[in-house]
């Protein structure tokens, strides 16, 4: 059975962290994958998680299952972090949550959640979107379609024509909204752009979904969730899928949420049975650690000053060098404008350089970066910054 099946692309962004790995140059620079690094180019456990396993290791007195919905603790403090503690929808008990693997199990879990809603539903994503979007609706058994965002051309939104295609979407479908730092562009809307997509999900009916696997990485916690509490403020249901892999570098320990919202409490309860239902049937019940790390950090105010000290220097870091690169190029002679760097959020920039230019510096210079020319910003440290811009500086002549 097994010699029937064909081998299939795997993603570009594997193979090119391959290559790295096996490229002997001392001076490659690695600016694919998106995960952060600090100034030693390390990706290390933030200290406030050391302080909360070591609580979670001298605490914890049992390993039975958490159930469907996992760590419900981690649950409401994840519910406070988005929506702010005392929105009405939480006030008002619209609101349930389950913690997932990762923001991608939250992803798939609402995919399964939405097809149970309205089998017939498309789901609509931005052009472009991280690429497992679309994998990972399609493997669940939605259509996928595109909406207008990312203009190339002007290097920001493709504002008017993102409204009108907007403005053809049906209730019954849902459409995906990238909460701050739309991955790969970095281009987010802004707050009078989250005011019009609201009212034009109130006017058409559809059912948005909010992706939140940055907040804190862009502007700030409450900055990064302003769009999605006003859209929570003023529409009747959403999906909001939170990822805490980047915000609190829990990665490898694979934990999210989904959060549904409901337009009252009843239908909120109807949606939760459902939710674990589904939960139920693919993984049973999520893993713990990265749910009780959480909720330990957010239980304790000092945890949670140092995560806040912690998270704002993994920011502070990705937005001085997005300035950085902005003057290391003006510096190197590069007259191109490359303002929209600092005009972008969170782990990644479009560069805006053409497919030669790319292959150019992975073969000269051992610049490694994804084919889009998007660029993993905490790539880049002191020890090569320089050598990026000159590169960078070199191939634009
Ligand atoms: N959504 C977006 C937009 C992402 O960029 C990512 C991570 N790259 C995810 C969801 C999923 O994150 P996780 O690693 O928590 O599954």
């Amino acid at each position: 059975m097994f010699s029937q099946l064909q081998t299939v692309a795997t993603d570009p962004i594997l193979g090119l962290m391959a290559e790295y790995k096996a490229d002997p140059n001392p001076n490659k620079v690695d600016l694919g994958v998106g995960v952060y690094k600090d100034e030693q180019g390390h990706t290390a456990v933030l200290k406030c998680v050391k302080e909360a396993e070591a609580l979670r290791l001298k605490q914890e007195d049992s390993k039975t299952y958490i159930g469907m919905a996992g760590d419900l603790s981690f649950n409401a403090h994840i519910e406070k972090l988005a929506f702010g503690p005392a929105h009405q929808v939480l006030l008002a008990n619209r609101v349930t949550t389950a913690h997932t693997p990762g923001g991608t199990g939250a992803l798939r879990v609402a995919a399964e959640f939405i097809k149970r809603a309205n089998p017939n539903a498309t789901i609509w994503v931005t052009t472009p979107t991280w690429a497992n979007h679309i994998s990972l609706f399609q493997a669940a058994g939605l259509k996928v379609k595109e909406y207008a965002y990312y203009d190339y051309d002007s290097k920001g939104l493709q504002t008017e024509q993102m409204f009108a295609d907007l403005n053809t979407i049906p209730a019954g479908d849902v459409v995906l909204v990238h909460a701050c730092c739309h991955n790969p562009s970095g281009m987010d809307l802004n707050f009078e752009q989250w005011q019009r997509f609201t009212a034009i999900a109130k006017e058409r009916g559809f059912t948005p979904l909010v992706d939140m696997a940055y907040q804190g990485f862009g502007s700030g916690l409450d900055e990064d969730a302003a769009g999605l509490r006003y859209l929570a403020d003023n529409v009747p249901e959403l999906l909001l899928c939170s990822s805490c892999s980047k915000n609190f570098g829990l990665y490898r320990e694979r934990i999210g949420a989904v959060s549904i919202v409901a337009e009252d409490s009843k239908v909120a309860e109807i949606a939760r049975v459902n939710l674990l239902s589904v939960v139920r049937s693919i993984y049973s019940m999520p893993p713990a650690h990265g749910a009780i790390i959480v909720s330990h950090i957010l239980d304790s105010q000092e945890l949670t000053a140092l995560w806040h000290q912690e998270l704002a220097e993994m920011r502070n870091r990705i937005n001085d060098y997005r300035q950085l690169i902005i003057d290391k190029l003006a510096a190197e002679g590069v007259s191109q404008d490359f303002s929209f760097i600092t005009r972008q959020h969170g782990m990644f920039s479009f560069l805006g350089i053409n497919k030669a230019q790319i292959d150019r510096l992975k073969a000269e210079f051992s610049i490694y970066m994804v084919g889009s020319s998007r660029v993993s910003i905490a790539g880049l440290n002191h020890s090569n910054i320089d050598y990026f811009a000159k590169s960078v500086a070199t191939v634009l002549k």
